[in-house]
């Protein structure tokens, strides 16, 4: 059954344009979303749980505060379920998985948060792989390695969903999950499953047709095609054994900060690293001392401190370098309706 005409879009990420903390409007909502005592709802065995969910608690970096409304979908006809809710209510609504990419506002997010649990897997054929977009793309790594599978070796320590490494197209050592996809199952605004050939779609770095696909409501499922190799298994030990000594593992972190500069021959991190920003800290907000394109949570950082720090170090390199750094990672408005 299609769903009724959206009045709210899936609230976009974006680059790190701030909210104008000062609108009245905003307090005008949030003040009257605080005095409401939190409450839960339930429907088509969907549970709605209101105000007491908190984004810094679904998040890796630790950073966010509460969203106004929450649920938890384990199959597609949950999500399917959770995104009509929100198309009769007109609420706005995001999908996540682990939020291992993602920078929420310490105000919350004034819409329904769908954390995404769809966690099958099936083995259509030898290589061939179908699996829910809530899997955890670090274990479908190892898996297909364990089993003799090259492509995703990459995958082993990367701590998000399938869907958020599509969505991101995540990649590393030279692979990217665009390279291992064979097709995609979404489901559209409209409600309508559609399932896309990886032919047919053009992935970039860390981009991926999703990020500017106006009818996506959530990715589903992937379907891999992956090679015989005899090798990955110790390829991927090698891999991790690398970013364990390369990368803050044990620290609240969301990955790299910034995408590197295209064709410039030089990574983020060494220009940050070079610009003398390792261990720069804004509040609980600090530039690792182990890499530099990581910015960890030291403890109890807020999301300004993090939004602060981000533009600090855009503008020492740009003044050192001459170079833009972009964000990888994406930021979400707290009020996301009111974006243009
Ligand atoms: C320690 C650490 C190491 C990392 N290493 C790497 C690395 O090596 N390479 C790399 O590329 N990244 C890396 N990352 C970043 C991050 O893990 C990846 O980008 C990952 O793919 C994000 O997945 P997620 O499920 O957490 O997505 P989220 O952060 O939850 O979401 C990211 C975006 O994807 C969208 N999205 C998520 N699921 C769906 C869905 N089912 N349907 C539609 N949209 C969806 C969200 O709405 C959001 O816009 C690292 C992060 C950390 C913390």
């Amino acid at each position: 059954m299609p769903l009724p005409s959206p009045k709210w879009f899936p609230c976009p990420s974006t680059s790190l344009v701030q909210y104008p903390r000062n609108s009245s409007l905003f307090l005008c909502k949030y003040s009257n979303f605080f005095q409401n005592k939190e409450k839960t709802q339930s429907w088509n065995s969907l549970k709605f749980i209101r105000g007491k969910k908190l984004l810094k608690d679904l998040t890796t970096w630790g950073i966010g505060g509460p969203c106004y409304y929450f649920v938890e979908v384990f199959d597609q006809t949950h999500l399917l379920s959770a995104i009509r809710y929100c198309h009769m209510h007109s609420i706005p609504y995001i999908i996540i998985g682990k939020g291992s990419n993602c920078l929420f506002d310490d105000l919350g997010f004034d819409g329904c948060v769908i954390l995404n649990r769809i966690e099958s897997l099936e083995r259509i054929e030898h290589g061939v792989f179908r699996v829910g977009s809530g899997f955890r793309f670090n274990h479908l790594g190892v898996l297909t390695c364990n089993e003799g599978f090259t492509g995703l070796e990459f995958a082993g320590g990367i701590p998000g969903t399938v869907g958020g490494a599509v969505y991101m197209n995540a990649g590393a050592n030279g692979q990217e999950t665009a390279n291992t996809i064979e097709s995609i199952d979404i489901v559209t605004t409209e409600g309508k499953f559609q399932t896309l050939n990886r032919v047919d779609l053009s992935f970039g770095y860390r981009t991926s047709p999703f990020q500017s696909m106006k009818d996506l409501a959530a990715i589903i499922a992937v379907t891999f095609r992956l090679q015989g190799s005899k090798s990955a298994k110790k390829r991927q030990q090698e891999f991790l054994k690398r970013r364990r000594m390369t990368q803050p593992v044990q620290e609240r972190s969301a990955g790299s900060v910034f995408r590197n500069p295209s064709s410039l021959g030089v990574s983020a991190a060494e220009l940050i690293d070079k610009a003398g920003l390792k261990g720069c800290s804004i509040g609980g907000a600090m530039v690792s001392h182990i890499h530099a394109n990581f910015f960890v949570n030291t403890g109890g950082a807020s999301s300004q401190d993090m939004l602060n720090l981000i533009a600090l170090v855009k503008d020492k390199v740009d003044r050192k370098f001459g170079i833009e750094l972009e964000e990888e990672i994406l930021y979400f408005h707290p009020y996301c309706n009111d974006m243009n």
